[in-house]
């Protein structure tokens, strides 16, 4: 994006909104103020993304990558609460004072099993590591600790009256950060939050996205020689096998909307023991809470049906809930008009080039990056994709996202082809657009009060003044992995 181009986008937009001049221009200073501190904050934002995927740590075990952005938050003069929400890895920072209260939102767990090296095949990294950020969130911290930094910056040298909170969320893939952040109360009191995503298409998607919940029924049943003396066993596994096909069994009985998937991490150690202790992990997923709800209440009948049926005992534990993304108008107006003004993303030749060797290794169409920005949806678009803990937050203050192109078209998400991608410059390229998009809107959220009241209005509305409900029970404490022997958190003290 250049100066030029901004400049003549700004104009366009003093035409669309017909502001009066003096507020229009005030307006317009601000937002170019902060697309350069953006630039001026590209070394930090690409330092961010690369040390990120670099560390490439797990959901709640994200130590070292916390630590980082935080140091560089208190160092940009913010106040930082950490360890929220009883998550080590979870933070708070803040900067200004006063209203509104702008909430932006920094993701950065990797996922495990899809580490690669920023090439277009698939090639091992050399330093071992296995897990990847496959869904970019190295990117989603840095372009908002980016776009909070810039923001920051404009706030102090204008003397802005406004609060810019930035929310460290940790355990993003696994639905847990801002589901135990919510019940805390940590997103209490935001006029509005900003939201993005990496993504293979740049633009706001009118769509709410999935509800959802994660549990595990754990099998308790009797071991015993599989050959030697197998009556006296009881088959934990049977119990998981039992439970699994009757779930595939109800899959042609439900709503086309369900989506229900698992895996079998504890299945026994060895054939010849019958598997005293076996546990399964289930995604189930449905357009809302409610038909949520209705699955589950399904599934956990199939779990009973099979404990029974194979002598064992079970147990159900809940590990997270997330509700469907409840959508926000006026920001995500805002958002597209932000968006459209910085201009899609400008990958060069070379970047276009890795594109297409992934896609020729894949078999996919060689469309390289499809940076071009589409428009918001008037209706709502149909629903597809997974479900975010960003719609808790959703739930608690007027929230909006959007997509930024991060990856080559047509790859599969959550792979090693997308993690290669996030590793690359083209991922960098990416995140100073995503940071100039955050700073703009939030230029707009903390000048333009009509704004503020129109979101707020959009929220009131949508949530009927209904108090928001944790999807998970009030006195549950976030799956930290802990230490056997001292109860620490596991890799808690690594910066
Ligand atoms: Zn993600």
């Amino acid at each position: 994006m250049t100066l030029g181009r901004f400049t003549i986008a700004i104009c366009g937009l003093v035409f669309f909104l017909g502001v009066s001049p003096g507020f229009a221009s005030r307006f317009d200073a601000l937002r170019l103020q902060a697309l350069i501190e953006v630039d001026e904050t590209r070394e930090t934002i690409d330092r961010i993304a690369t040390t990120l995927w670099d560390y490439s740590e797990t959901a709640l075990l994200e130590h070292r990558s916390a630590g980082f952005l935080i140091d560089i938050l208190e160092a940009s003069g913010f106040r930082v609460t950490h360890g929220v929400a009883d998550m080590p890895t979870a933070f708070v920072a803040e900067f200004g004072q006063g209203e509104p209260v702008i909430g932006m939102l920094a993701e950065y767990d990797a996922l495990p099993g899809v580490g690669n090296a920023a090439v277009p095949r698939r090639q091992a990294r050399t330093d071992g590591v296995s897990s990847g950020h496959g869904c970019g969130h190295n990117l989603f911290a840095a372009a908002s600790v980016g776009g909070a930094v810039a923001l920051s910056r404009v706030l102090s040298r204008e003397s802005l009256p406004g609060t810019i909170r930035l929310f460290g969320t940790p355990a993003e893939e696994t639905l847990v950060g801002k589901v135990y952040m919510a019940k805390a109360g940590v997103f209490d009191n935001l006029d509005a939050v900003i939201d993005w995503h990496p993504s293979t298409r740049t633009g706001v998607r009118n769509q709410p996205g999935r509800a959802m919940n994660s549990f595990e029924v754990e099998f308790f049943g009797q071991a015993a020689h599989s050959s030697a003396d197998p009556w006296n066993g009881r088959s934990a596994l049977d119990a998981v096998e039992l439970m699994n096909h009757g779930v595939n069994m109800m899959r042609e009985h439900v709503n086309p909307t369900a989506r229900i998937h698992y895996v079998i991490p504890s299945g026994g150690e060895a054939p010849n023991v019958v598997p005293e202790y076996a546990r399964v992990w289930y995604y189930v997923r449905g357009v809302n809470r409610e038909e949520v709800g209705k699955f589950y209440e399904r599934i956990l009948k199939i779990a009973e049906a099979a404990a029974m049926a194979t002598e064992t005992t079970h147990k159900v534990t809940l590990i997270s809930g997330v509700h469907e993304y409840l959508l926000n108008r006026p920001i995500q107006e805002a958002l597209q008009k932000a968006l459209e003004l910085v201009g899609p993303v400008e990958f060069t030749e070379e970047e276009q080039q890795f594109a297409r060797s992934l896609q020729d290794h894949l078999g996919v169409e060689r469309k390289g990056y499809d940076a071009e920005i589409k428009p918001l949806s008037d209706s709502l678009e149909p629903v597809e994709g997974g479900s975010t803990d960003v719609a808790e937050v959703s739930y608690l203050a007027p929230t909006a996202g959007f997509q930024l192109t991060t990856a080559a078209a047509g790859v599969p998400w959550h792979s090693w082809a997308t993690t290669a991608c996030h590793g690359s410059s083209a991922g960098t390229r990416a995140a100073v657009v995503a940071a100039k998009v955050i700073a703009a809107t939030g230029v707009d959220l903390l000048v333009d009060a009509d704004l503020i009241a129109r979101a707020r209005k959009s929220f009131r509305d949508a949530t009927e003044g209904k108090p928001y409900v944790s999807p998970i029970p009030a006195d549950q404490a976030p799956p930290v992995p802990r230490s056997e022997t001292d109860g620490r958190p596991i890799g808690s003290g690594l910066r």
